[in-house]
């Protein structure tokens, strides 16, 4: 079939959309009013935003210690676009590397306890690059089943071949492991904290099986820096920064800018600076997304109770969602699933929450497994109280009304 008209059938046709396992296609979502995807905020000042002229309070974000709108975040963004324009025009690896990105690494590199930290314009070109420059191709890498589509994506890129065994699953990584061949090169690749469960890794159950079988460990910490273990992540939180060979972060969440960052051993990190094409054949990050996330990391190390305050809040509505019936899952940080199950359900409940001024993200296959479809709701450290009481009580009354609770 022509692709144009592939196109054209998927968004005509409702018949086409269910054959591919859609209950139905984004125009006719549209149409009742069901689509959750690409909605344009007016305004937004972190916990608060304007969408067609309305105030929602915002509880699906990753702004989680609410940085983006800090005055020295804001500020050093805005001096280091007078200082040296709005972008690099050019790859790290020629003309786009600053002082800059050298002060930010070795900052990042002490902050969670490795020897180098090598920065990226994206979290996901972190994964790609890293993932693509050192698996070769009699390497295996063993990945969760849960873990985000950027370390899934980085595994294709690279030449050796991606086992998955099942989400924190021990015994399934062990049976994964030991039919690994001998020779091959080892990576086990997870998510520190899951981007839609909120759940940790096991990660002190998963370094003695990494030493048993002589494989290296990479731990995605996207969501984990900034949010946990005192703001050092996951693998602080566990004590395991020595076991843990490669830790990635990004800076599109609790560092209020954009870009990612991979740690770990000097040679380490110096092979991945000279193989990574995702960060040698594109443009390095800006001075001002630089600038922001220094800024956010000296925000982290100076006022700690920030850390505190977003895990509070997280428990808070944990304790609340589950008083009122809700299956919150397992989470143990600010990010709170909603379970619903059933898709139509969570789409129409995402549709009344967003009606009554809440704003959740909703996600469905095939971000989540089928029939897991769940509302993501995330906090950050500037919430006040009182707009956690109004998203409970909205909670209680949506929830009844929609048949959830
Ligand atoms: N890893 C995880 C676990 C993520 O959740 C994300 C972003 N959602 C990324 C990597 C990619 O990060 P970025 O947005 O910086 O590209």
């Amino acid at each position: 079939m022509d692709l144009f008209e592939k196109c054209r059938g998927f968004f005509s046709d409702p018949a086409v959309a269910q054959a591919m396992g859609y209950p139905m296609n984004p125009r006719s979502a549209q149409a009742m009013g069901l689509y959750p995807y690409f909605i344009p905020l007016e305004q937004s000042e972190g916990t608060q935003v304007t969408v067609r002229g309305r105030s929602l309070i915002m509880i699906g974000s990753n702004n989680y210690l609410g940085l983006t709108a800090h005055p020295k975040v804001r500020q050093a963004a805005i001096d280091a676009v007078r200082e040296f324009g709005t972008s690099c025009t050019g790859s790290r690896f020629l003309n786009g590397t600053l002082a800059l990105h050298n002060e930010l690494e070795e900052r990042l590199a002490r902050f969670v306890g490795k020897e180098k930290a090598l920065v990226f314009s994206t979290g996901y070109q972190t994964n790609l690059g890293t993932l693509s420059a050192l698996i070769g191709r009699e390497d295996v890498i063993i990945g969760d089943k849960e873990n985000h589509a950027s370390l899934v994506d980085g595994s294709r890129l690279a030449l050796g071949r991606l086992q998955r065994f099942r989400h924190n699953d021990i015994d399934d990584l062990e049976r994964v492991l030991r039919a690994c061949p001998d020779k091959a090169g080892k990576l086990v690749v997870v998510d520190g904290v899951f981007s839609m469960s909120g759940e940790l890794a096991p990660l002190p159950e998963i370094v003695p099986l990494c030493e048993k079988y002589g494989a290296r460990l990479m731990v995605d910490d996207a969501h984990g820096v900034g949010v946990i273990g005192g703001g050092r992540g996951t693998v602080a939180r566990f004590g395991v920064t020595d076991d843990v060979d490669l830790i990635m972060g990004t800076f599109s969440k609790s560092f209020a800018s954009i870009g990612g960052f991979i740690a770990g051993e000097k040679t380490t990190i110096h092979w991945i600076k000279h193989l990574a094409r995702s960060m040698i054949f594109s443009a390095s990050l800006p001075a001002g997304n630089a600038a922001a996330a220094l800024a956010a990391l000296d925000v982290m190390e100076k006022e700690p109770e920030r850390v505190e305050r977003v895990n509070a809040i997280a428990e808070r509505m944990r304790q609340g969602y589950h008083a009122l019936g809700y299956n919150v899952g397992g989470s143990e940080t600010p990010i709170v699933p909603i379970m619903i199950g059933d898709q139509l359900k969570a789409i129409k409940m995402w549709r009344a929450l967003f009606e009554a001024g809440v704003y959740t993200n909703v996600a469905v296959p095939p971000a989540v497994p089928a029939g897991k479809a769940l509302l993501r709701t995330s906090y950050m450290a500037t919430h006040t109280d009182r707009e956690m009481d109004q998203v409970v009580s909205i909670f209680k009354q949506v929830g009844k009304a929609e048949g959830i609770i």
